[in-house]
């Protein structure tokens, strides 16, 4: 059994429709147990928030997922549809239809978990489902989403349940690259990638995949498969473990360039001064992630954290408010930085890597603003119009071009 999941772009006109309908139908003459995934189409979601907000600019969550739960919604049955035409028996499911519950937090809701019962009966009467995506309810039938891009997880999270072989992910690009292809030109296809490095590569700004589907494949050992919906050729396979001639110490590039700092000076070094400032950040839903403490000197430090631009003026006004109880010298920001990062398994136990990074980078006259790390991570804050440059240089230095 194979689940498919079709993003927007694929299904983003009619033709793309029948185009996508014609692959599942393939597929299903293959003689394989298909369940189909779909995304809304297009910018279909984007121009509902929009919408929403000229008629008022902050609306409430629930009324907002009531809205944009509708773009998966009008794509499924299009898809069924298409599918009957083409002599392919389907029916179109919604999330509520498909048994998938999840909590009750509005426009980021996690699936608890799926009652595929319905899915079962199609499948038993020879009948293709095909779900929709990012959609989901709660106990007292409230209809959710699972956060932008969520049907990815919509898709994962089916497959675990029905103990799929297969997850399948249709999109506009061929897999996971070793870098940004718009940045890099001989960035190169990945045929394996593993579970963990695909997160840490989504989190510091790859954007092929949700990151929460990559988490519930790797928890629950689900195979999956980014590939193109535009021809046949194979993308990438995201797995627990890649074969030995597959391994390389630094897999892949990210950049993220939506990223701005906020520096504190001369708060007081005593406990309590660091949950003082960032608890209110977190209350008011703003990650922060990078961040920098000074050794403290005669009493006081300063500290430097990284936040996304687009919540810098939030941010800013929550630590200035924090400081008033706890003191300190002075706030200041900038934006117009990025993040520059390699990520790789075969980081763990390879010393040298970050020196071999910063000396390249040091060569290349790009200074480091911050440094942040994981196991299999290292990220740089670098100045953003410096950091396209970086990403192809870091390419070269660890010499992902070559297969
Ligand atoms: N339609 C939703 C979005 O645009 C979910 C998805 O495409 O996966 O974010
Ligand atoms: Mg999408």
């Amino acid at each position: 059994m194979i689940v498919q999941k079709y993003g927007g772009t694929s299904v983003g006109t009619a033709a793309r429709i029948r185009r996508v309908s014609r692959r599942i139908a393939a597929t299903v003459r293959r003689g394989e147990q298909v369940v189909v995934v779909v995304s809304a189409m297009g910018h279909t979601t984007d121009r509902m928030i929009a919408l929403a907000q000229s008629v008022n600019p902050e609306p409430p969550a629930r009324e907002l997922d009531m809205l944009v739960a509708n773009g998966e919604t009008i794509t499924a049955p299009l898809v069924a549809m298409c599918l009957e035409g083409m002599g392919v028996a389907a029916i179109s499911l919604s999330g509520l239809q498909a048994g998938v519950r999840t909590s009750a937090q509005h426009s980021r809701a996690r699936i608890q978990d799926i009652n595929p019962g319905r899915i079962l009966e199609a499948l038993r009467e020879g009948k293709v489902p095909v779900v929709a995506g990012f959609q989901g309810v709660t106990e007292r039938l409230e209809i959710t989403t699972l956060g932008r891009g969520g049907s990815d997880t919509t898709a994962v999270a089916l497959a675990a349940a029905l103990k799929a072989d297969s997850c399948e992910i249709y999109t506009d690009v061929d897999g996971i690259f070793t870098a940004d292809p718009k940045v890099v030109r001989n960035a190169r296809k990945l045929t394996y990638i593993r579970y963990d490095e695909m997160l840490e590569l989504a989190a510091v700004g790859a954007r092929v995949m949700h990151p929460r589907a990559v988490e519930i494949g790797e928890l629950y050992g689900v195979p999956i498969h980014v590939r193109s919906s535009f021809h046949d050729g194979v993308g990438t396979m995201i797995v627990a473990q890649v074969p030995m001639e597959e391994r390389q110490r630094v897999r892949g590039i990210a950049q993220e360039t939506n990223v701005a700092k906020i520096t504190v000076l001369g708060v007081a070094d005593r406990p309590g001064v660091a949950a003082a400032i960032f608890e209110p950040l977190g209350k008011a839903g703003i990650s922060v992630d990078v961040i920098v403490q000074n050794i403290g000197r005669s009493g006081h430090t300063d500290l430097t954290f990284s936040v996304a631009e687009s919540d810098l003026k939030a941010a800013v006004k929550l630590v200035k408010a924090a400081i008033k109880d706890v003191g300190a010298r002075s706030v200041s920001s900038a934006g117009g930085i990025a993040k520059l990062s390699i990520v790789g398994t075969g980081m763990l136990g390879t010393p040298g890597i970050a020196g071999r990074m910063f000396r390249a980078l040091a060569d290349a006259g790009i200074n480091i603003e911050m440094i942040s790390t994981s196991e299999i991570r290292i990220t740089c804050l670098v100045a953003r119009d410096q950091v396209e440059k970086g990403v192809r240089i870091l390419h070269k230095t660890f010499e992902l071009e070559k297969s």
